[in-house]
């Protein structure tokens, strides 16, 4: 059976990279481009022209539906779309496969019960390539011994939320086996607003943004005389396409939303 996926996001650069693994997959095809523009044109990689044979796009989703009925939305849009694209998904019965970043945890947990009840299967994943989501786990397997924690994410400096979707993810992880607590003196001041991070159970997140930069993440785990850091580096797209297409794979089978690529990788 080949997996009929539609894509939201398709012009941008997770998008295009995704379309192309995605049509080398035997597997998988994709059947249409989600769009906020560009309604009955055609997809050419990155391009939307009027010539005939691309992948055909739509501004409703309903429409797309209608035509095409996919298996699969796959998005990966910014944070303004992605929840009310999922919410639409769910509500069609098409599965989605989310890499966008941005949601909070409030929204994810409105999403999962909603997906849940539905049975309707998905996957949110801050994070599709394999090192990475290794290093959330190392960080919170190392986290259950050394409490006091600071999280550096770096990103390129066309990303739109922060702190990322990875450093929440890592967080979170985190925050299921260490203790809640106030990190640094009691009596620290900020002597310009955000030099500390952001503060999340007393942890801290701190962004980079910088060009040149792809994604990148360090743990920084410290403890009386020692130090440990456990980093990961993105240098290339092409890193996400597997977990792009492993996700895919996985949610034909699924009835729940998941949250993380660490829940279908052994
Ligand atoms: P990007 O190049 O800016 O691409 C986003 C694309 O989405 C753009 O073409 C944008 O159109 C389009 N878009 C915006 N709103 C839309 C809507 N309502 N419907 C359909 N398309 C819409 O960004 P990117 O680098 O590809 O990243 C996309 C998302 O993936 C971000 O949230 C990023 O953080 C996340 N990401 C996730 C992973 C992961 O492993 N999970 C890895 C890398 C990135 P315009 O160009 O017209 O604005």
């Amino acid at each position: 059976m080949t997996i009929k996926v539609a894509i939201a996001g398709a012009r941008g650069r997770m998008g295009t990279a995704a379309v192309k693994a995605i049509e080398e997959a035997d597997d998988m095809q994709i059947v249409a481009a989600l769009d906020y523009k560009y309604d009955g044109l055609f997809l050419h990689g990155a391009e939307a022209t009027e010539e005939v044979g691309g992948i055909p796009i739509y501004t409703s989703f309903e429409a797309l539906v209608a035509d095409v009925k996919p298996d699969v939305l796959l998005d990966l849009t910014g944070p303004d779309a992605v929840f009310q694209n999922m919410h639409n998904a769910i509500a069609k019965g098409v599965r989605p496969v989310v890499g966008t970043s941005g949601l909070s945890f409030e929204e994810v947990a409105k999403l999962a019960e909603f997906a849940n009840g539905q049975k309707v299967g998905g996957i949110i994943a801050p994070n599709f390539s394999i090192g990475a989501v290794l290093m959330m786990k190392f960080s919170a397997m190392a986290a259950r011994y050394l409490g006091d924690i600071e999280i550096i994410e770096l990103h390129h400096d066309q990303k739109l939320d922060a702190p990322s979707g990875t450093a929440m993810k890592t967080a979170e992880l985190i925050m299921d086996v260490r203790e809640p607590h106030a990190q640094g003196h009691p009596d620290e001041e900020e002597k310009l607003t955000g030099a500390r991070g952001a503060d999340i159970d007393g942890m801290r997140i701190h962004s980079v943004r910088l060009p040149g930069l792809l994604a990148h993440q360090k743990v920084l785990l410290g403890s009386e005389g020692e130090l440990l850091t456990i980093q990961h580096d993105s240098f290339d797209r092409s890193c996400f396409m597997p977990g792009i297409l492993l996700s895919i794979r996985h949610v034909m089978n699924q009835q729940d939303l998941i949250y993380g690529l660490e829940n279908i990788i052994e």
